[in-house]
């Protein structure tokens, strides 16, 4: 029960910073929030995704590239490209790498107006940290666990940020239905998504980069913007004049003289 409730603490909390602080808030800007809650959020990442903390300015210039060059062979992680997950995230990593190292100069629209903290992103970004949360999980299993098989969950705990990515990445533009045409093959692929708190409602989001909600049907939940819709009610962020996602059912077809799906 210990071990249950640990996982599914670690993976919802890691996905919605993802999703809310990452994603959303780094990469977007879809809303706004006092540089104290951007603290307290930019915290939170860096405590709950642990011994995989994704550093908010390489997700966000990563992630543009993908907005910008969402499945050509610029896009870092379409997995056209790819047989597996694993070989789509190793390339992936090799590109976040370079943009963490600033051994490339990325193109310089997709540079700023994501949050940098130079202790959490720089400073205690390596290899020694990573590994005192990784011990910090295993010490915990170690007290805990009741079955010798729950052990096989602790690989997961010291990658959650790259495994829920490539759930995202590979699932998100390969696996669902569409409810818009657009060029790239993403996809939504559940309709309420607890799974990843909203990421895999891909195909929504690529049309309204710019949403805070991604789902778009009524038969659609994000749970995510639920959690933003009380954040918004207790004043903790603001997403007064943000882009409103619109579904009409002409939107499945392609525009004239261009190939449908
Ligand atoms: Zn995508
Ligand atoms: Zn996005």
């Amino acid at each position: 029960m210990a071990i249950l409730v640990f996982f599914l603490a670690h993976w919802v909390l890691s996905i919605f910073c993802q999703t809310f602080f990452l994603h959303r808030y780094s990469a977007h800007r879809m809303f706004r929030m006092s540089k104290g809650w951007e603290r307290f959020f930019h915290f939170f990442t860096w405590f709950t995704q642990g011994s995989s903390y994704l550093q908010p300015r390489a997700y966000a210039i990563l992630h543009r590239m993908h907005h910008a060059y969402s499945d050509t062979p610029k896009d870092p992680h379409s997995p056209r490209f790819f047989g597996t997950p694993f070989g789509m995230m190793w390339h992936t990593k090799g590109i976040y790498m370079d943009v963490l190292d600033r051994k490339v100069d990325p193109e310089p629209r997709f540079e700023g107006g994501y949050p940098e903290w130079q202790l959490l992103d720089v400073t205690l970004n390596n290899r020694y940290v990573a590994g005192v949360f990784a011990a910090l999980y295993t010490l915990y299993y170690v007290h805990f666990a009741t079955m010798p098989w729950q052990f096989l969950l602790l690989p997961i705990h010291f990658l959650m940020g790259p495994t829920q990515g490539a759930i995202v990445n590979w699932g998100g533009h390969k696996y669902g239905y569409r409810n818009f045409w657009n060029k790239d093959d993403s996809k939504n692929t559940l309709a309420f998504d607890l799974l990843t708190w909203g990421e895999l409602f891909q195909n929504n989001h690529h049309t309204f980069g710019m949403a805070p909600n991604f789902a778009a049907r009524s038969f659609e939940i994000d749970p995510t913007y639920q959690v933003m819709k009380l954040l918004q009610v207790a004043g903790v962020i603001d997403m007064q004049g943000a882009q409103v996602m619109r579904w009409s059912p002409e939107d499945k077809q392609a525009p004239d003289g261009l190939p449908a799906e």
